[in-house]
């Protein structure tokens, strides 16, 4: 391997391998990108761990945009990722999301619609009685109102996609390193080199920091207080003799989601904030199903009574503790040292866009085809958060 690149990615999973492909693909494109992932079974990151689901119901319109065009990549990713003829299937399920509302949360729901409404998403609110003659499955005798995605959401394999970035950058030059980035040199206000731990020093023109929930860690060997903790999220599988025609990933009013996952469905529940420790284990508290989750899906949907719980597992979410907003772009202390981080349960969405908006700033200093200085560091210096209110 040299010991200089142009570019070097640390973390290659969605994000890193999304901002390697979109560097690769730009005919602008002169120097040499090295990708350096510490575990390329990729077991444990966040992306394989992910119910891998898209929406355009955010509050922000920035967030709208970055999925509007994750769709369309997502459309488009056969073509953009073949290999040698092979493309990659990412299973894409335009099957929709329904955000559910009771009295209380309908004026939020409402606003939230206006804002997803003006930047052209296709999203309908649905009085209850529609619900009801929509949705036969779902109990609505407690809801004010309901906002589903009629296209442009749904959920995709998550895993194919990551690999499918990667192993097309791979096929345009990009090099992959399995190592450790363990920390970065920097002099005269720049990123000098990313040392390894296996002590071998490599030389760059640029960093980005992609490491999820590796970043924080990453960012302090380079003096900057990155505002990212680990956040455990359970998903739980499970079977049911209940048949929903047309079930989109719902949102309850409780904070409870769910979708169908093959024969069966997938859910889970964010737990209240004060409940929500940094976390790095990934032991699941089964009882979890029981105790809160399956009443509250029998609640919703009667069907649901029997359901039976197959298997579980527990992932983490890069949370931005400031405003559950991804961080992007260079910190202004040290301009050649670019952010991907603070997802917030969100980063599979947002990884076509977000590779895109970083390479275009690698390639030509500033935000091109969607502005995101909203999200950049900017914010977070100056304590000026943009608040996500659709965290799921
Ligand atoms: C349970 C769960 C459900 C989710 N559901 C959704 C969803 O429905 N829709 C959605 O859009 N998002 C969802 N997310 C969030 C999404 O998975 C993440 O935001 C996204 O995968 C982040 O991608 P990433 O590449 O930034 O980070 P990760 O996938 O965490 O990858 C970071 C990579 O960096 C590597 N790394 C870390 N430190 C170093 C280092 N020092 N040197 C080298 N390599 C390093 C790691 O090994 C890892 O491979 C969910 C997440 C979880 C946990």
């Amino acid at each position: 391997m040299q010991n200089r690149f142009d570019v070097v990615i640390v973390g290659g999973a969605v994000v890193g391998s999304a901002v390697a492909y979109f560097l690769a693909q730009d005919p602008g494109l002169r120097g040499r990108v090295l990708l350096v992932e510490k575990d390329l079974s990729f077991r444990d990151c966040a992306t394989t761990r992910s119910v891998a689901s898209i929406r355009h119901q955010f509050s922000t319109a920035e967030n709208v945009r970055i999925s509007q065009f994750g769709t369309q990549f997502f459309r488009e990713a056969a073509q953009r990722l073949a290999v040698d003829g092979q493309a990659p299937d990412l299973a894409f399920r335009e099957a929709g999301y329904l955000f559910l509302a009771t009295a209380a949360g309908l004026g939020v729901l409402q606003a939230n619609h206006s804002v997803q409404r003006q930047e052209g998403a296709d999203v309908a609110l649905q009085t209850r009685d529609e619900l009801a003659a929509r949705f036969p499955w779902l109990r609505v005798d407690d809801l004010a109102a309901g906002s589903l995605g009629l296209s442009g959401e749904g959920w995709i394999d998550a895993h194919a996609l990551m690999n499918g970035l990667r192993q097309k950058a791979r096929s345009l030059g990009v090099q992959v390193l399995q190592a450790e980035a363990a920390a970065l040199e920097v002099a005269q206000g720049r990123v000098q080199a990313v040392r390894l731990q296996d002590g071998r020093r490599v030389a760059c023109g640029a960093v980005v920091n992609a490491a999820g929930t590796g970043a924080a860690r990453l960012a302090r060997t380079a003096g900057i207080a990155l505002p990212v903790q680990s956040r455990k999220r359970c998903v739980f599988h499970f079977s049911s003799p209940a048949r929903l025609p047309g079930c989109p990933l719902v949102i309850d009013p409780t904070g409870l989601y769910f979708r169908p996952e093959g024969e069966g469905f997938l859910c889970g529940l964010a737990p209240p904030e004060e409940q929500d420790p940094e976390c790095h284990d990934f032991d699941v508290p089964l009882a979890q199903f029981e105790d809160q989750l399956w009443p509250l899906l029998a609640h919703r949907v009667p069907g649901f009574e029997a359901a039976r719980l197959k298997s579980a597992w527990a992932g983490h979410y890069d949370v931005n503790l400031l405003d559950h907003n991804a961080i992007l772009g260079p910190h202004p202390a040290l301009p050649n040292l670019l952010f991907a981080n603070g997802f917030s349960g969100h980063g599979v969405q947002q990884a076509p866009a977000v590779g895109r908006a970083l390479a275009e700033w690698l390639l030509h200093g500033g935000w091109r085809s969607l502005d995101l200085s909203a999200l950049s560091w900017a914010r977070v210096l100056a304590k000026r958060p943009l608040r996500e209110l659709n965290v799921v």
